[in-house]
């Protein structure tokens, strides 16, 4: 049930921010026993059936001889949780020709690259993607959305009718002060730091053998986001002996969820609310200091940066997150002729995942409105259904309006358990059947 509404049902099960999503809506939350832990559940139902090593067939339903607009070509740039998300379900409505086209030698996106291993092991990331490939989906690695390799024009001179753009948000945002800096001066950013984590800590991901970044002394990260959170405990194990994560909003104000905090403070990370960065301060060519201002919040909830009070901490690392973009005009140029926005991502309609150009859909982080992996795998999904209505307009055939995608079904279905006692007939549990 739980990956027929989402094929990423562990992945969410594991990190969702469930306090502001499903727990946090749970009527018991104002018990004294308080919600039920909806993630958890999640997260043990998944893993017992990962371990039963089950793969996913096409619904059973779907008849042998689909028409010829199933034989339609698709692509799906970036192998994240959007294009997994929107591949399986385009799988299951029967499709066959599906092309993922993914820059990087392992799939998962973010869930790979950036999660840390221990909120989000490799190999659930994995499992999903495995689940996905039983559909018949085609994963191509090394292949890029870029001026020298794919290009969306490029696709439909090659033959695809439909193409899902789920690149992510591949740029880190830098602010001019750490412009001249570099690793080895001692400055990541987090696009920067944790796929090195990630590489060293992730069994299986990639084959490159590397070692986890050697972090010594104090290290501050900037940003008060999911990102902040993850790269401030992982400093912590790649050796940090303190880590302060600054930032210059509030408590009140944090952007990452209580359950992110709370990990990073029992690891033993300090908190420094209030804080603007202004300068680096630099001694034999590495980082040794950084310089702040303290922010406040004027009358009208306006935020001020108080020059008068400069606060100077002393470090060994800087790490900053403060977001991703998407800026390499590169990509923007092979992203035409879809319109983009003024941040240079694609304009989409949320209502379809539709982006100006016939056939070309998008969704994730790219798109604008998702920031968590549940929300990218709804923008995948929604995507996926009005990807089949366009591929079956273009043969003149009708798909209704009401979006009907196909449940999530194993060889165990098939597995005939009805009983007849005393001449009356119980039949098979299979839900599909109803
Ligand atoms: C550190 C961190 C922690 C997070 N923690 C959580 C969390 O706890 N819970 C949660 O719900 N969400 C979390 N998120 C957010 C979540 O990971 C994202 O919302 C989600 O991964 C977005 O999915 P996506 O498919 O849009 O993009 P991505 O996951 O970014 O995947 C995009 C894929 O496209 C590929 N790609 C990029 N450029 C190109 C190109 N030019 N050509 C071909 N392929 C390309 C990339 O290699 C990648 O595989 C976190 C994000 C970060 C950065
Ligand atoms: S997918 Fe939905 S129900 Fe499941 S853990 Fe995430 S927010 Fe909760």
């Amino acid at each position: 049930m739980i990956f027929s509404d989402n094929p990423l049902g562990m992945t969410c099960g594991m990190v969702c921010p469930t306090s502001d999503l499903c727990v946090g809506g749970c009527n018991l939350y104002a018990t004294e026993e308080g919600p039920i832990n909806i993630g958890g559940l999640q997260q043990f139902a998944t893993d017992i059936f990962r371990q039963m090593n089950i793969p996913q067939v096409r619904p059973p339903n779907l008849p042998a001889d689909l028409p010829e607009s199933y034989d339609a070509k698709i692509a799906l740039i970036g192998c994240g949780p959007a294009s997994i998300s929107c591949a399986t379900f385009l799988g299951r409505l029967g499709y066959h020709n599906i092309d993922v086209f993914e820059k990087k030698d392992y799939v998962g996106g973010l869930s790979s690259s950036e999660i840390p291993q221990y909120r989000l092991p490799f190999e659930v990331v994995n499992f999903e993607v495995d689940l996905m490939k039983d559909l018949g989906v085609k994963v191509h690695h090394g292949r890029q959305l870029s001026l020298s390799d794919i290009t969306i024009k490029g696709l439909q001179q090659d033959g695809y009718e439909a193409i899902f753009i789920g690149i992510g948000l591949p740029e880190p945002k830098k602010i001019s002060i750490f412009a001249d800096l570099n690793n080895e001066m001692g400055f990541y950013t987090s696009k920067d730091f944790l796929p090195m984590v990630t590489a060293a800590s992730k069994p299986g991901m990639c084959s490159c053998k590397s070692q986890l970044p050697s972090i010594k002394g104090v290290v501050l990260v900037l940003g008060a986001g999911d990102t902040a959170f993850d790269c401030a405990t992982s400093a912590l194990r790649c050796g940090a002996k303190r880590v302060f994560v600054v930032f210059r909003k509030g408590f009140t104000n944090i952007r990452a969820v209580p359950e992110e905090m709370d990990l990073a403070r029992e690891e033993m990370c300090e908190f420094l609310p209030f804080l603007s960065p202004r300068k680096v301060i630099m001694k034999n060519g590495r980082v040794s200091a950084m310089e702040f201002v303290r922010t406040e919040q004027a009358q009208d909830g306006s935020w001020i940066e108080d020059e008068d009070q400069t606060f100077k901490l002393k470090c060994d690392y800087i790490i900053s997150a403060f977001g991703s973009g998407l800026s390499n005009t590169d990509i923007q140029s092979a992203l035409a002729p879809v319109r983009l926005n003024r941040w240079g991502q694609p304009e989409v309609d949320v209502h379809t995942m539709s982006t100006s150009e016939a056939g070309v859909f998008c969704g994730g982080d790219v798109a604008g409105v998702a920031e968590t992996t549940v929300e990218s795998v709804n923008d995948g999904k929604t995507a996926a259904w009005n990807i089949h209505k366009y591929l079956q307009s273009l043969h003149g055939l009708f798909v209704p309006e009401m979006p009907q995608l196909p449940k999530f079904y194993t060889p165990i279905d098939d597995v005939d358990i009805s009983i007849t006692i005393c001449g009356i007939k119980t039949l098979s549990p299979t839900y599909h059947l109803a």
